[in-house]
């Protein structure tokens, strides 16, 4: 089990590469042996976060940690943050200074980028995220392609580690097997319930400490998994309002006892197909593999501002969702619906961007090699 209890300040995720890219993997050992080397840290390899189960050994032991919590893995960090919090490890967002050594800052001024989209009605949208605050303790989420070598990762670590607070944290009372779409993972540090009343098992487990990860040691956390394909939603951007499970045929999305939006059959998904995240009004919907950046969850601001995401899928989103799904629809012996079906209104009468706004959007995405 990789758990720990006192001594450890930060929890180190190493999720692997899905290939057995030579580069990759050198990159994976030597940050985890780095890491491990830095005092009061843990670190645990896993196989790549998004193709694990919510039921499997790397998802249970993850939940057990309570504490802060780092996570690099290969894709964009909102991804990464949002694969975690679906899966019921939940946190605040961890800051980090960490940035792509291209500096859109450096490289892009407003007048580039054209005005900053007005949002000033958008931010006071109800988000689902305000009904399920997470907890306090921060997870800090990196996009291990944001660098070749260890060195700059292991000083950021090195610089969170300075400002976590001394306490120590307890690792959960136990597996919370409640599902994510129900309830917020319990997290709870250890002074908190020393100032309350522990249970009989809390009490156990702190007086006879578990396992502790060896100092320098690599803890690899295994679990056979297999590549897979299904969107992710972003809660800080859903609005609810269930415009993907209207438009999604293969009975992948479902709704929660609160009425809420969930991936309920995610291997239900058609591999390669992203059609969905084209027609999520509010750019949710997250497919961590795709080649498109604005899909595979690209920052919705860089260097300052806000991206208009949605400006940057080309072409018209909503005729090539329908293009893709019933694209998809044929492949499994179906009827193709075209617009017929799940389209709303709202969406229907939408008009494409101009093509030369387009382009230059997705020329300036491309010049920052997220
Ligand atoms: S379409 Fe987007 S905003 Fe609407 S419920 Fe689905 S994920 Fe949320
Ligand atoms: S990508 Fe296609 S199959 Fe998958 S959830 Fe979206 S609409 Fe459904």
């Amino acid at each position: 089990m990789w758990t720990a209890t006192d001594g450890v300040r930060l929890h180190v995720v190493v999720s692997q590469g899905q290939s057995h890219n030579p580069q990759k993997r050198r990159l994976e050992e030597e940050l985890a042996e780095q890491a491990a080397r830095l005092p009061g840290v843990a670190v645990a390899v896993v196989p790549h976060l998004y193709d694990l189960a919510y039921d499997g050994p790397v998802f249970r032991q993850l939940r057990a940690v309570t504490g802060p919590l780092a996570v690099f893995a290969w894709m964009y960090e909102r991804a990464t943050r949002w694969i975690l919090d679906r899966n019921g490890v939940r946190g605040q967002e961890g800051l980090t200074e960490l940035k792509n050594q291209e500096d859109p800052d450096d490289e892009l001024d407003d007048e580039e980028w054209g005005d900053e989209p007005d949002r000033s009605t958008e931010d006071e949208k109800p988000r689902v995220i305000h009904d399920r605050p997470p907890p306090a303790r921060p997870i800090y989420c990196f996009d291990l392609r944001l660098r070749d070598e260890p060195a700059a990762f292991v000083a950021e670590l090195e610089r969170i580690i300075g400002q976590l607070p001394p306490a120590s944290y307890a690792v959960a009372s136990q597996d919370s097997s409640e599902s994510p779409h129900t309830s917020p993972s319990a997290a709870m540090p250890l002074l908190s319930w020393l100032e309350g009343t522990p249970r009989a098992d809390q009490l156990e487990r702190y007086l006879q400490p578990a396992e502790q990860p060896t100092p320098g040691l690599v803890q690899r956390l295994e679990e056979a998994a297999q590549r897979r394909w299904y969107p992710v939603i972003d809660y800080s951007r859903c609005t609810n309002c269930m415009e993907c499970i209207d438009f999604c045929l293969f009975g992948v999305y479902g709704v929660d006892r609160a009425q809420t939006i969930l991936v309920e059959q995610p291997d239900n998904c058609r591999k390669g197909c992203p059609a969905c995240s084209r027609v999520c009004p509010e750019n949710a919907i997250i497919f961590p593999q795709h080649k498109t950046p604005a899909i595979a969850g690209a920052p919705a601001s860089v260097g300052g501002l806000k991206i208009d995401l949605s400006k940057l899928f080309g072409g018209d989103p909503l005729q090539l969702a329908v293009q893709e799904r019933d694209e998809q629809l044929l492949l499994a012996g179906r009827q193709a619906v075209g617009m017929s079906v799940g389209i709303p209104k709202r969406q229907a009468n939408k008009t494409a961007q101009p093509a030369d706004e387009l382009d230059k959007l997705i020329d300036q995405l491309d010049t920052l090699e997220l």
